[in-house]
């Protein structure tokens, strides 16, 4: 709210940048919106465009601000990713997932996975690893229902603690996926460096897969390597039966986007799973 806003922006000087002042803004509310629990995770199913499995779901998150109404992460995610607290932000994000897999559990909902998206700043962090262990003591979970989603750029920050945490997350029976595959810094290192267990093809190579050939063909040799060096392939951004038909012909087989199904929150996933499985 505004009167936060001025009280920590009176604390600095009448001179400081319309920007400082508009991350301090976001910062304020975003802590508020952590206190007040108006932060939500919704699901978005993965589906086996062969079998017509769901194979897992994507948590993503979603702020339900009491005044601008439901917020994309895109709007806050850099802010929380800046200011530091993408900490709070992001354990929430681990624990809520946490319990949403052990409510599926509970309802028989056992073999699908779970990914959740990490920030290269909450992921080279040394609380992390104490945190997940945490939350597979206090819940029912698997580790290996787990996926965590990381971005190429995290190996920018620091390579040999980046390679580090991924091993230590196995140990933990985690697995690592590299989101936004071939978007980001150095994609072929972490193939070969990296034992990673998912890469995500990002939407931005489905967009124009059924005119421009140069995708259709970054994305066949992405899923052709992937098959080799035995690493799955979910493709990201499906929207149209021309461009599943496409991608089915050149192998891939798990999908995520609006095609199937758009991020759902809890409550509306499971209607959606019933409804498929009738
Ligand atoms: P992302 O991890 O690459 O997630 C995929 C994004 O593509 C999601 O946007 C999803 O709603 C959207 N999408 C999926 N299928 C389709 C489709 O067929 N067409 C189109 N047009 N879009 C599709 P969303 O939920 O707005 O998330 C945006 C980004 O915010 C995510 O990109 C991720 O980088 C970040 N993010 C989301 N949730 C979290 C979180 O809990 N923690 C962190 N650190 N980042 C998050
Ligand atoms: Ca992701
Ligand atoms: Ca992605
Ligand atoms: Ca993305």
């Amino acid at each position: 709210k505004k009167m936060g806003s001025q009280s920590i922006s009176s604390i600095f000087n009448p001179f400081m940048k319309e920007q400082t002042k508009d991350i301090l803004h976001t910062e304020f509310n975003l802590r508020k919106g952590l206190d007040m629990n108006e932060f939500s995770l919704y699901y978005q199913p993965q589906v086996n465009c062969v079998s017509g499995e769901v194979e897992g779901f994507e948590a993503l998150i979603r702020w339900r601000h009491p005044e601008k109404g439901i917020i994309p992460p895109i709007e806050f995610i850099q802010h929380a990713e800046s200011t530091g607290l993408i900490l709070p932000i992001g354990e929430w994000v681990i624990e809520q997932a946490f319990q949403q897999l052990e409510s599926w559990s509970i309802q028989g909902i056992t073999t699908c996975t779970l990914s959740i998206n990490i920030s290269p700043r909450h992921f080279l962090h040394e609380k992390l690893l104490p945190f997940l262990k945490k939350c597979l003591r206090t819940y029912q979970v698997a580790p290996q229902q787990f996926i965590i989603e990381i971005t190429e750029n995290v190996a920018m920050g620091d390579y040999l603690a980046a390679q580090k945490r991924i091993t230590d997350l196995h140990e933990l029976g985690f697995k690592v996926s590299i989101d936004d595959f071939g978007t980001g810094f150095s994609a072929f290192i972490y193939l070969q460096h990296f034992a990673i267990d998912e890469v995500k093809i990002d939407r931005q190579f489905i967009l124009d897969i059924e005119s421009n050939r140069k995708s259709l063909g970054i994305v066949k040799t992405i899923v052709d390597l992937a098959s080799l060096l035995n690493i799955k392939v979910v493709v990201e951004g499906v929207e149209t039966e021309a461009q599943l038909q496409l991608l089915q012909a050149i192998g891939c087989k798990t999908i995520q986007g609006y095609y199937y199904a758009r991020p759902l929150p809890t409550g509306e996933i499971e209607q959606w799973l019933h409804a498929r499985s009738v």
